[in-house]
């Protein structure tokens, strides 16, 4: 996790929102859930954001992206070995290529 304000006022001190906290008879802490991530800048008093999510949301995105890859596929219309991507045509004669 990597809190920043979200009004950069430098503030490094960020108190949490919305979490309840489990405590037994005698108070002790016993646990705590995140009804709704939020945190709050105890500088300025601005939302804080968490960065440290962010990089992990544009990881999957990239792998996402990565999934789809070109395929060495033999042209039925013009018998030549080319590489494309799905839903591309061969681009030696133009013929539609299924790929499967
Ligand atoms: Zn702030
Ligand atoms: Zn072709």
């Amino acid at each position: 996790m990597w809190l920043v304000c979200s009004l950069r006022c430098g503030g490094t001190l960020f108190r949490t929102l919305f979490a309840e906290v489990d405590v037994d008879s005698g108070g002790q802490y016993q646990g705590h859930r995140v009804v709704q991530p939020g945190y709050l800048c105890l500088n300025c008093g601005a939302p804080a954001i968490d960065l440290g999510a962010v990089p992990d949301a544009m990881q999957e995105e990239e792998e996402e992206e990565s999934a789809v890859t070109s395929m060495d596929v033999l042209c039925p219309i013009c018998e030549t070995l080319v590489s494309v991507f799905p839903g591309e045509e061969c681009p030696n004669c133009g013929a539609a290529l299924e790929l499967v």
